[in-house]
C-alpha cells in the first residue's frame, strides 16, 4: 500500500495487501518453522543474501504485517515488534548501547521504564543521567559525556502528562551526533510523528492505545531511518560484525542499519518476539485506533473541564486544557487531540482518595491505559511505587496525583460514576 494515505486509511488497510483468492484479513500464521525444498534457500536466508521468514523468534509472517502497518502508520522506514513494551525500550537501546556507555533520559517517565534504566541498564554497564523534561539545553548537554550514545524521553509522560519539547531535545541530540529515542505510547501514532520534530527511533508499548482493548502485551521499535550511523561514533554499525560473518551493517543495509541490526542480533539473540496472536490482536485493534483516540481525547477533555469546576478537586491536569502549562506544545505536537489520560488530586487525604477508588462503579481500578473500558490508578503507590522520593517528584508523581485512563464509554456516564463517587470524600 502508498505510504501517501491519510493515517486512518493506513490504520484500516495498511500492511496487507492480499492477492486474488488471498485471504482478505491478515492471517494468523501459528507457525514456528517454514519449509524449504533447497538447502541453498536456508543458506542464503541464514547469510542475509536473501528476504525471507525462517524462524519465528526473528520474523513471521502474521508479525510481519502488523510490523509493516504499524511502520506506516507511524512514518518509518520498518520496525520490529517485540514481545512487551519493556523488551521495546531495552532492544532499542542494546542495539545501540554496551557496556561502558552512557545515556541522557528525560525524567518524566513511565515507573517500569525508570526501573530498568536505573537498574538493570546500570547492572550492564549502561549509565543513565535523568535531566528535568524543563532542563535547558545547556544542562542537557552539560549531563553529556564522551560515552553518551543516545537521548530518550516520552511524547506524553506517563503520569506527569508533560509534552516533550521535541525541538530542544533533538537539537541536544544533534549537537551530540547521538540518536533521540521517543516512547510514543501515550500519544499513538495517530497523535503524534516524533520523527517529524527530530526523533530517530520510536517505541511503543501496543498494549496501550494500539492494541486498544486490554488483551495483548506487546512492543514494538520503529527507526526513522533518519540517523547517520557512520558519523563514527557507532562502531558496531560500520565495522563487521562477527555473529554475522563480517557484515557491516551500514554498508549492507545504509538507512536501514539500525532496524536490520536490531532484528538480526538483538531481536534473534534475546528472544522477546511478539506471537502471531498477539500481533494479529493488536494489529485488528489498529484499525480503529483513528476512531477510538479521537473519542478518547473527546471524553478525557470533557471529563478535565468537568473536573476542573468541582469544589472537591484541588487540581486536574490534561495536556489539552487551555489552562495547562503545556497547552501550548501539546498544540504544537499533537495531532488534534489529548489522549485518553488525564490527571487530578482531591481535596482530601490518602484514605479520602482511596474512598474516591472504592465508590467508582463504571470506572474499574486497573493497572494500564489506552483500554477501551475506563479505569483509575494511584501511580504513587502502584506503577511507581519503585521509586525513590526524588524520582517520583522528577517523574511528576505526588502522593495525592490519581489517574484516569478514560475509556470510550459514553461522557455523561462517566461523569455520573465520577460524580457519586466524590459523595464518597
Ligand atoms: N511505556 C509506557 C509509556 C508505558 O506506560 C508502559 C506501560 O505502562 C510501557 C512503556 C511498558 O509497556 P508494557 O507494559 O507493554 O511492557
Amino acid at each position: 500500500m502508498s505510504n501517501n494515505f491519510k493515517k486512518g486509511t493506513i490504520c484500516v488497510q495498511g500492511g496487507y495487501s492480499p492477492k486474488a483468492g488471498e485471504p482478505r484479513v491478515l492471517p494468523i500464521y501459528q507457525s514456528v518453522t517454514y519449509k524449504f525444498d533447497d538447502p541453498s534457500n536456508l543458506e542464503d536466508l541464514f547469510s542475509l543474501q536473501a528476504v525471507g521468514h525462517l524462524y519465528s523468534r526473528i520474523s513471521n509472517p502474521t508479525v510481519a504485517g502488523f510490523e509493516e502497518r504499524f511502520a506506516q502508520l507511524q512514518g518509518g522506514i520498518g520496525a520490529v515488534a517485540t514481545s512487551s513494551g519493556q523488551a521495546a525500550i531495552l532492544y532499542s537501546i542494546i542495539n545501540i548501547c554496551k557496556s561502558g556507555d552512557h545515556i541522557i533520559a528525560s525524567s518524566s517517565l513511565y515507573g517500569g521504564t525508570v526501573n530498568l534504566f536505573k537498574v538493570h541498564l546500570k547492572n550492564l554497564g549502561i549509565e543513565v543521567s535523568f535531566v528535568s523534561p524543563e532542563a535547558s539545553k545547556e544542562e542537557i548537554l552539560s549531563a553529556a559525556k564522551e560515552n553518551t550514545k543516545a537521548i530518550y524521553g516520552e511524547t506524553i509522560g506517563n503520569p506527569e502528562l508533560n509534552i516533550l519539547d521535541f525541538e530542544k531535545f533533538a537539537e541536544t541530540a544533534k549537537i551530540l551526533k547521538v540518536p533521540f529515542i521517543v516512547d510514543n505510547t501515550v500519544a499513538s501514532p495517530y497523535l503524534c510523528n516524533p520523527f517529524e520534530h527530530g526523533a530517530n527511533i520510536v517505541i511503543h508499548s501496543t498494549t496501550k492505545y494500539a492494541d486498544g482493548h486490554a488483551q495483548s502485551i506487546g512492543g514494538i521499535v520503529v527507526d526513522g531511518g533518519n540517523f547517520d550511523w557512520s558519523n563514527g561514533k557507532f562502531e558496531d554499525f560500520t565495522t563487521p560484525d562477527p555473529s554475522y560473518h563480517g557484515l557491516v551493517y551500514t554498508e549492507a543495509f545504509k538507512e536501514a542499519a539500525y532496524i536490520t541490526k536490531l532484528r538480526v542480533t538483538i531481536a534473534r539473540d534475546f528472544g522477546a518476539c511478539l506471537s502471531p496472536f498477539n500481533a494479529y490482536i493488536t494489529n485488528l485493534g489498529l484499525e480503529t485506533l483513528h476512531l477510538r483516540i479521537e473519542r478518547h481525547s473527546q471524553n478525557a477533555l470533557s471529563l478535565a473541564k468537568w473536573l476542573e469546576k468541582h469544589p472537591k478537586v484541588k487540581w486536574v491536569n490534561y495536556p489539552y486544557l487551555e489552562t495547562s502549562k503545556e497547552y501550548e506544545k501539546a498544540k504544537k505536537y499533537l495531532n488534534g487531540g489529548g489522549s485518553g489520560l488525564l490527571t487530578f488530586g482531591l481535596d482530601t487525604d490518602i484514605e479520602g482518595t482511596k474512598r474516591f477508588q472504592r465508590a467508582l462503579k463504571l470506572i474499574s481500578l486497573a493497572v494500564t491505559l489506552g483500554d477501551t473500558r475506563s479505569c483509575i490508578l494511584h501511580p504513587a503507590t502502584t506503577t511507581h511505587s519503585q521509586l525513590s522520593e526524588k524520582e517520583l517528584e522528577g517523574a511528576g508523581v505526588t502522593t495525592d496525583l490519581l489517574r484516569i485512563s478514560i475509556g470510550i464509554e459514553d461522557i455523561e456516564d462517566i461523569i455520573k460514576d465520577v460524580e457519586q463517587a466524590l459523595e464518597a470524600v
